[in-house]
């Protein structure tokens, strides 16, 4: 056996394209990222000059093919994109991941040639996308959905509500989930691909938010917004296989969201306690400091680890759903332990806005709520185990 063959054996081992890859996005976030930080969580908004260089980096369209303007990786790709960025700016790491995990996985799967040819180029190149499943009524029971599609001469007439929709505000194309009968449960739920400026489409209210403040969500309203039938994606009545299947790898994005969060926290937080002295030491020198931050860092590695682990085994074509919700489940309470521990580390400079560790913790909360909360990920997993 090669050395590189054996060196492959590790779980966390990387080509030599995706080390590349990972480390001009962790050069990319520490660049131009981590100095916006602040003021984007503050202004909860996303500065758009910074939209424009992650389009311009290529980290908009990771598994487009080239030729549509993508950058024809993998989704691992993805994953490691979503890391890197959330381990300093969060929000610009699940910006980048439902542009990627969600909204070009889904047309990548789902869409017909006309359909990949029109959008992914757009999405490459400047245009955000969105995905609009839940609504007021229906959150984890998503196919409970009331957001009609009716047919009109060849058309669909599109009327609900919305809500809770990441990049809502910056968005140019939606993924909106529609049924075509209420009466049907999730054999009516429909996927229609539908442009910010379809008439009937607006962007409502902007949530005031926790953490993630940077990340626009909002309601998006139809009202009678018409679109043809070439803008389904997928089949008719089939959306509910376009949600379910993309939510199944978005949510391996969220993990790697979270791993990177607990990471980012983890590096501030060893770094203050090798600078901050009482009793005459730093903090790092005291013995039941070091023990925390090691734990943490066992418990990063193994959250790391189940994340790379889902993504591989989704590229490699092996089932990956119970490790999907496994590695998005673990992650997501590993970030929550991890910006807890770097606020305590920081002591009272941990508390304020000063300080970074304070936004990671309100940022970290999120993990367990979307893309299927933890409580929906332990009813995948003992699916699973109980059949
Ligand atoms: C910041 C943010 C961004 C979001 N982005 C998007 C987006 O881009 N697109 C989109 O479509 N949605 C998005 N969402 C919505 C998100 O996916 C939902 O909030 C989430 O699925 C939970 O739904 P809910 O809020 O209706 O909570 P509920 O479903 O009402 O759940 C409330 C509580 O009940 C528990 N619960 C519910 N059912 C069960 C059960 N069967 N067994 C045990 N416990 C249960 C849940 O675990 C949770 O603790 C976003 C939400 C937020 C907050």
């Amino acid at each position: 056996m090669t050395v590189e063959a054996s060196s492959r054996q590790a779980l966390s081992a990387l080509a030599e394209d995706e080390r590349l890859f990972r480390d001009s996005l962790a050069e990319f976030a520490n660049r131009e990222v981590r100095p916006l930080v602040r003021r984007m969580d503050e202004q909860a908004q996303m500065d758009p000059a910074l939209v424009d260089r992650l389009f311009a980096l290529g980290a908009m369209a990771i598994e487009a093919p080239d030729a549509l303007g993508g950058g024809s990786g993998t989704f691992f790709h993805a994953v490691l994109a979503v890391e890197e960025l959330s381990r300093v700016g969060p929000s610009v790491g699940v910006l980048v991941d439902v542009q990627n995990t969600l909204v070009v996985n889904a047309l990548l799967r789902w869409g017909r040639a006309d359909q990949t040819a029109q959008h992914l180029p757009r999405l490459a190149r400047d245009t955000i996308g969105a995905y609009a499943l839940s609504e007021a009524g229906s959150g984890s029971d998503a196919f409970a959905l009331a957001t009609r599609a009716v047919e009109d001469g060849g058309d669909f007439v599109v009327t609900g509500r919305k809500l809770w929709i990441t990049n809502a505000r910056e968005a140019g194309l939606f993924i909106v989930f529609a049924t075509i009968d209420p009466a049907a449960g999730y054999r009516g739920v429909t996927a229609f691909l539908i442009g910010r400026d379809t008439p009937g489409l607006t962007v409502g209210k902007k949530e005031d938010k926790l953490g993630i403040r940077a990340s626009s969500t909002c309601e998006v309203v139809l009202d009678g917004c018409r679109v043809t039938r070439a803008s389904v994606l997928g089949e008719v009545g089939k959306g509910y296989k376009v949600a379910i299947e993309t939510l199944n790898e978005g949510r391996i994005g969220i993990g790697a969201q979270m791993v990177g969060l607990a990471q980012g926290a983890l590096d501030h937080a060893v770094a203050h306690i090798k600078e901050r002295r009482q009793f005459g030491k730093t903090i790092a020198e005291f013995q039941g400091v070091q023990f925390q931050v090691a734990r943490i860092a066992a418990e990063i590695h193994g959250a790391r680890l189940m994340v790379y682990e889902a993504a591989r085994l989704r590229d490699s074509g092996q089932p990956f759903v119970t490790e999907a919700a496994m590695c998005k489940l673990v992650a997501s309470e590993v970030a929550e332990r991890a910006a807890s521990l770097a606020v305590n580390l920081f002591g009272g400079y941990g508390f304020v806005r000063d300080y970074p560790v304070e936004k990671l913790y309100r940022d970290a909360k999120i993990g367990q709520i979307y893309e299927g909360t933890s409580n929906l990920q332990l009813q995948t997993i003992a699916k699973q185990l109980l059949g």
